[in-house]
């Protein structure tokens, strides 16, 4: 790949009303692996924002009543172009992420299966009719897309996460201002180049980059015009975003954090089970809302279980995402090594003992050792913390009680993970668990067929699946009343 072409050809303006336009004022794009600036984008004001919004206002009724099976063909056709670019994407996320490549081209494949699986879902929303019980009246339900939508995306998966939330507001009939996280822009600007390339019409969707998110995105909020707030991210920002929603009790769906435990129970397949634990904790260098942050294991296999986990994250290859062979990339940048290293020390200062890794990896770059800690305290930051980076802590239980116990005494209620081969015990604890996610004997449960989200601090709402678009509807009642 030559990168200075690919960076050269990605746009680095705003997209409103399908147009490029540039502004004097930009912000960088950091490469976390090396420390340097890949490109600068146009940094949105809070007047840019409105614009956008005035925008995906504008083409509000003409694209609701755009036949769906228009607006499922132009997610399918986008769905391909995504593949066709998929080197593009899929290095731009390495050079403004970290991940290593071959995740990134994981990701192409995931994100873009959202726009397909929405395309399918746009000819499939539906009503009802039926007859009241006095017989009297008729009861009839269709369903209308809700408005226009502001996304707020994060940095960590910055294609899925944003075709999570277009896809299915596109394919609801729903009109789009998407704001991505100042840390990676770059893939977003793609996305919007791929829309416009496959004919979307123009304001359908409108993207604002902008290092000033809270100041472009309280007008937005504040205006009666939106109507709709999808935003990923962390739950402290969500909290903040809810409560400024709340003022015009706007409908709103947010994926936020979590604290996956990672339970082994007595009766794991050790070999599955150390697999799972890999893929759980180290995709996308551990920086995922479904990353394994704490492992319960059973105390009759908890030596074995931490050693052969020590084994396989120490023999992993950490480097720049960009090099062959590479498996652990950079850390989004140097605070995050500075705030993960801090949560290795605390566990250490109370009792955690470190099994391999620990320390950061000299620079350039964010780099952090993949990390195993034995005999961590239940109260180290590090288990009640997000971790986000490549830290496994592991903790034992004697009893299934106390496993569930330790599981759900969280704030966060995004995913657990469940490995055990006796399928009694295993369903009894997946029943128990508070989380709107369970990998049962599985290290990966994304899919954009399934539902994603959580419960408690975690979010409200649901991605993906047949739920998926119904973030995007408003179920409309009409009572029909007969002689
Ligand atoms: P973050 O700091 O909360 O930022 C998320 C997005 O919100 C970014 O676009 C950010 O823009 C923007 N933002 C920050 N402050 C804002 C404000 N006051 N008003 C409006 N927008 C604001 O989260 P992150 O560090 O990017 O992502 C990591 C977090 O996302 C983790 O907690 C992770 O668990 C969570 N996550 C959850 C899911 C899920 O599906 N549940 C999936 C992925 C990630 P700027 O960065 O430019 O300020």
């Amino acid at each position: 790949m030559n990168v200075t072409d690919l960076v050269r050809r990605i746009p680095k303006g705003l997209f409103i009303g399908g147009s490029w336009e540039s502004r004097e004022q930009a912000f960088p794009v950091y490469n976390p692996a090396t420390g340097e600036v890949i490109a600068e984008v146009a940094d949105a004001s809070a007047t840019d924002g409105l614009a956008a919004l005035d925008a995906a206002v504008a083409v509000r009724e003409q694209w609701a009543a755009t036949e769906p099976r228009v607006r499922g063909e132009l997610l399918r056709a986008a769905y391909t172009r995504i593949h066709e670019r998929a080197d593009d994407f899929a290095w731009t996320m390495t050079l403004e992420m970290g991940k290593p490549l071959a995740e990134a081209h994981g990701e192409v494949n995931y994100g873009a299966e959202f726009f397909r699986w929405f395309s399918e879902e746009a000819v499939r929303i539906d009503g009802r009719y039926a007859v009241a019980p006095s017989g009297r009246a008729r009861i009839l339900t269709m369903k209308q897309p809700v408005g226009p939508v502001y996304a707020i995306t994060p940095w960590n998966f910055p294609l899925a996460m944003g075709t999570r939330k277009i896809g299915p507001a596109l394919a609801a009939g729903c009109t789009v201002v998407v704001k991505p996280a100042s840390a990676t822009p770059l893939t977003t600007l793609l996305l919007m180049d791929v829309l416009a390339e496959v004919g979307l019409p123009a304001g359908v969707v409108n993207c604002v980059t902008t290092s000033r998110s809270g100041a472009v995105s309280a007008p937005l909020l504040a205006d009666p015009r939106l109507r709709k707030l999808t935003f990923t991210g962390s739950t402290e920002v969500g909290r903040g975003l809810l409560a400024q929603a709340a003022d015009r009790v706007l409908r709103t769906s947010m994926e936020l954090g979590g604290n996956a435990p990672f339970l082994v129970l007595p009766s794991a397949d050790l070999d599955r089970a150390v697999a799972g634990a890999v893929a759980a904790k180290m995709r996308n260098i551990g920086e995922a809302c479904t990353a394994a942050n704490r492992f319960l294991v059973h105390a009759s296999v908890a030596a074995e279980f931490s050693t052969r986990l020590a084994d396989a994250l120490a023999a992993m290859t950490v480097g720049d995402g960009t090099r062959d062979g590479v498996q652990v990339g950079p850390l989004i940048d140097e605070d995050a090594v500075a705030r993960v290293e801090g949560l290795i020390a605390d566990a250490v200062g109370k009792g955690a003992r470190v099994l391999t890794g620990g320390a950061r990896v000299d620079g350039p770059g964010s780099f952090l050792q993949p990390t195993v800690l034995g005999g961590v305290s239940a109260d180290a930051r590090v288990m009640t913390e997000e971790i986000f980076g490549p830290v496994a802590p592991v903790t034992t239980f004697e009893t299934l009680d106390e496993a569930v116990a330790l599981a759900n005494g969280s704030e966060f209620g995004l995913i657990a993970y469940v490995y055990g081969q006796d399928l009694d015990e295993a369903l009894s604890v997946v029943e128990r668990l508070e989380t709107g996610m369970v990998g049962l004997n599985s290290g990966v449960v994304s899919n954009p067929a399934a539902p994603f989200g959580g419960v408690k601090s975690s979010g409200l709402g649901r991605e993906g699946s047949y739920e998926g678009i119904e973030e995007y509807l408003e179920t409309k009642y009409v009572g029909v009343g007969l002689a």
